[in-house]
């Protein structure tokens, strides 16, 4: 059983990243349900999901998927250009 006294503290709730997205493979580019790629269309940083959830994922931080799944999509376009 909790005792008083009880205190209170204003908290103002902010998200700075959210969990899941579109679905991509290792070079950025957006997936099908099916697992094959769309031609030519990419996705990148907080848009994308499959990195984090289920039980052998967890967060890994906004800044680092948005910078390595940037670099990831611009390495694949700049080699079927
Ligand atoms: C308060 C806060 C604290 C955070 N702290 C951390 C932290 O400590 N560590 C960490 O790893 N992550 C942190 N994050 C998360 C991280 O910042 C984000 O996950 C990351 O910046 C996402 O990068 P992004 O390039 O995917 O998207 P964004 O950084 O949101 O970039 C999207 C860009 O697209 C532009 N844009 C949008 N619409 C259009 C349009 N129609 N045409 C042209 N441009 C457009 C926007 O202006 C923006 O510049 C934090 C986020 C917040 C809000």
């Amino acid at each position: 059983m909790e005792k008083r006294p009880f205190y209170a503290f204003p908290a103002v709730a902010g998200i700075t990243y959210t969990m899941g997205g579109i679905a991509i493979d290792a070079d950025a580019r957006v997936l099908k349900p099916d697992g094959d790629v769309f031609p030519g269309l990419y996705a990148v940083g907080c848009a994308t999901g499959g990195l984090e959830g289920g039980p052998n994922k967890g967060y890994v931080g906004g800044l680092v998927k948005s910078s390595v799944t940037g670099l990831r999509a611009a390495e694949a376009i700049l080699a079927s250009a």
